[in-house]
């Protein structure tokens, strides 16, 4: 449960985090495996085709909550059930504490609810005098260590067996051995105890089926039977989202949940509860009583939030945990404050308070990971960025992503500053790089190797390059990017003469800026609009066939993201041309110049190549990159290739530690996969790899794939 308010004691918290090796080595371990074995258990099912089901019918119930809610209500009175409903976290807690006193409760079991967590229950019970015992595996042993879930579904993944052997031992006041399976045993007999002798049972839900007023949670875990069946009273805790019409929508995301969560076919336990029973241990025909209990925590209005209210289609699977590098590193009690991962640091935002979720949500990278994982479709990057926006609204920009917004969205003034820093730069430029930092810009940046602004910008040096025009061939406007343009020239160089020599007629619009991705990411809504605005209209003038770039996260961007942006500027016509037209690098190669592998020479040396997030899950371009590599050298693949490389623009120096840890897993991986080059689609990933290699000595070689196929061509 990560309560930093300042980015100083986050940062301090990260370290901490960054320092602990188990945790490190489990959540590597887990990742690996997760994404292996969710893939092969995914094989068999339209993933895609299931996910967007499960959002579209989400959304739908979403819309007919309050008619949902009320044939619930009385189907399960109907069933002897009593349905409340909580406006607030304090208004459940006081509910459930009066249930509890109103039944002569004095021992209460519960099952694993990330709702009940979200409200705290066991505090304001443990306050009201009542004996609560988490009977989940794992939460049992985080209530132990007084702790919160680091993970929705494995609430003690961060825990090492020797961890959880010192608790047992401190809690039985007997020496247990570090043995799983004997852990497990001691949990079992110190928990059946408490089974046998508890009052009132406390469940979360994952459904409540409106058709017929029934419940049903997924566990892994035969507590959860016990918790709802045993005691004489049931409180059953359940988000107001997770009202859905029918059984049927229920079984789409039964589908979904458990192969998302642990990569498993089926939940080992699906328990549906439908009205009050009997309670046996209590005499035979003694009457059970069932409350269930309705929390709204901010949901209603979350619903009329046009923007985010997909948030609210979350099924709680913690797949946007277990993709997340960021997460990977530091695990969830960094990552979120009740909820975890990428929807946790959208949650903490909802229910948790602003003041929580403005550290923290500035903790993402912008990788899509988690936007192509999730089982409710929801596009999580785009809602953490929108957070960013408003918490700037709310509690003003740091002084340097206001200063950087206003700087982009002014091209001319952006574009004389760079040509000023290139002069600045000469005292501590050393060849291509930056030999010290400016205190200002340096905090943290050792961990690679800075570039310094190239001595000729690409717009200047265009004049003399332009290519002569071919006459009915196909026309690229070449857009160049802030990295390109003003660091590296030669790549863009590079692609003219690869295109050249194709036959493809090149463009350069001269009035074009920053695709605004940096200013978007910082929350700067406004210049991102600006800068938009001002690409559109650059090349609008210069009638091009094709928006052509060489960096996968501006082409991601100016693609997937003008359309929204400009919605209300009333020029959807030129956004969409605009939009359509944009296109990467190499699938321009190889879907439109259909490039054939004689163009290149086919050389020996051993090659890799690190997808860049924005090619693989921004466009979806998984093959293009490989086919031109194999035409020119022998392609060398490295584990996690469309792993983050930790550079995430602006990220990568607001979170130096966590950036500097994913590039050495990066470089680790290509050295040990034999690759003596890398090639990448992106600036700012070459950036990254690049100042590493150099940072570590320069054995590998880091190249732009323009670079690469240039090198390569044929005569
Ligand atoms: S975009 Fe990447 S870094 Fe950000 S939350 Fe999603 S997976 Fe994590
Ligand atoms: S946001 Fe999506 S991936 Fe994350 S827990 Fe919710 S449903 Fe699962």
């Amino acid at each position: 449960m990560s309560d930093e308010t300042t980015m100083k004691s986050y940062h301090g918290s990260l370290k901490e985090a960054l320092d602990d090796d188990f945790l490190r080595q489990t959540l590597d371990k887990f990742a690996v495996q997760y994404k292996a074995n969710r893939q092969l258990i995914f094989a068999d099912i339209n993933e895609k085709g299931l996910i967007s089901e499960i959002a579209d019918h989400k959304e739908e119930s979403l819309d007919h909550l309050e008619e949902l809610y009320e044939q619930f209500t009385k189907e399960a009175s109907r069933k002897g059930v009593i349905v409340h409903r909580a406006a607030t976290a304090k208004d459940a807690c006081d509910l459930v504490c009066s249930i509890a006193k109103e039944n002569n409760v004095k021992t209460i079991i519960k099952s694993k609810s990330m709702t009940a967590e979200e409200i705290h229950i066991n505090h304001a019970l443990e306050d009201a005098g009542f004996i609560v015992t988490e009977t989940d595996l794992g939460e049992w042993i985080i209530q132990l260590r007084h702790e919160g879930p680091s993970h929705m579904v494995m609430p003690a993944i961060h825990l090492s067996r020797g961890q959880v052997a010192k608790t047992f031992t401190e809690e039985t006041k007997e020496n247990q051995s570090d043995d799983i399976s004997l852990l497990v045993k001691v949990a079992r007999k110190e928990l059946r105890a408490k089974f046998a002798e508890a009052d009132m049972g406390i469940s979360g839900a994952n459904f409540a089926v409106a058709e017929n007023g029934s419940i049903a949670i997924c566990t892994n875990e035969g507590n959860g039977r016990l918790t709802t069946t045993l005691p004489r009273v049931h409180v059953a805790i359940c988000g107001i989202d997770k009202l859905i019409p029918t059984i049927h929508d229920a079984l789409r995301v039964i589908k979904v949940l458990p192969r998302n969560a642990t990569a498993q076919a089926i939940t080992t336990y699906v328990s549906w509860i439908t009205g009050a029973v009997n309670c046996e241990k209590d005499g035979p025909g003694a009457e059970k009583k069932f409350h269930i209990v309705f929390l709204d925590n901010g949901r209603t209005q979350l619903i009329k939030d046009s923007k985010c209210r997909q948030a609210l289609r979350c099924v709680r699977c913690g797949a946007c945990a277990n993709v997340c590098p960021v997460y990977r590193l530091v695990g969830g009690h960094r990552m979120g404050y009740v909820y975890i991962g990428a929807i946790g640091l959208i949650l903490t935002y909802f229910f948790h308070g602003h003041e929580r979720a403005r550290v923290l949500a500035q903790n993402c990278i912008g990788c899509e990971a988690c936007k192509d994982v999730c089982a409710a479709g929801i596009d999580l990057p785009d809602l953490i960025q929108e957070i960013r926006v408003r918490l700037n609204k709310e509690f003003g920009s740091t002084m340097d992503s206001a200063l950087l917004g206003r700087l982009l969205a002014n091209r001319k003034l952006f574009h004389t500053l760079l040509k000023f820093a290139k002069f600045a730069q000469l005292p501590v430029k050393k060849g291509p790089y930056i030999r010290h930092l400016p205190e200002i810009f340096g905090l943290g940046q050792g961990f690679r190797a800075m570039p310094a602004i190239a001595s000729e910008s690409f717009r200047d040096m265009w004049p003399a390059i332009k290519p002569q025009v071919v006459p009915g061939a196909k026309k690229v406007g070449l857009f160049a990017g802030c990295a390109q343009d003003f660091i590296y020239p030669g790549q863009l160089k590079a692609a003219v003469t690869v295109l050249s020599k194709l036959g493809v007629n090149v463009e350069f619009p001269e009035a074009q800026s920053c695709c605004g991705l940096p200013v978007q990411m910082m929350g700067q809504r406004q210049s991102a609009i600006t800068t938009a605005k001002n690409n559109i209209q650059a090349f609008k003038e210069s009638n091009v066939d094709y928006v052509l770039t060489l960096c996968a996260s501006c082409a991601s961007h100016m693609k997937n993201r003008y359309q929204e942006l400009l919605e209300g500027e009333n020029m959807e016509a030129d956004v969409k041309a605009f939009s359509d037209k944009v296109i990467d690098f190499s699938s321009f190669l190889t879907d439109v110049v259909k490039v054939k592998p004689e163009t290149f020479v086919q050389g020996d040396e051993k090659v890799g190549y690190h997808y860049p997030c924005h090619l693989v899950r921004g466009l979806g371009v998984t093959e293009a990159p490989k086919t031109l590599l194999k035409a020119a050298a022998k392609y060398q693949p490295a584990p996690e290739e469309d792993v983050c490389c930790g550079f995430g623009g602006t990220y990568s120096v607001k979170f130096p530690e966590i950036s500097g840890v994913l590039l050495g897993s990066k470089l680790k991986n290509l050295e040990e996969s034999g690759a003596t080059c890398v090639v990448t689609d992106c600036p700012g990933c070459f950036m990254q790899l690049n100042g590493g290699a150099v940072k570590q000595g320069g054995k590998l070689k880091v190249e732009h794939m323009a670079e690469f196929l240039a090198r390569h061509l044929a005569k």
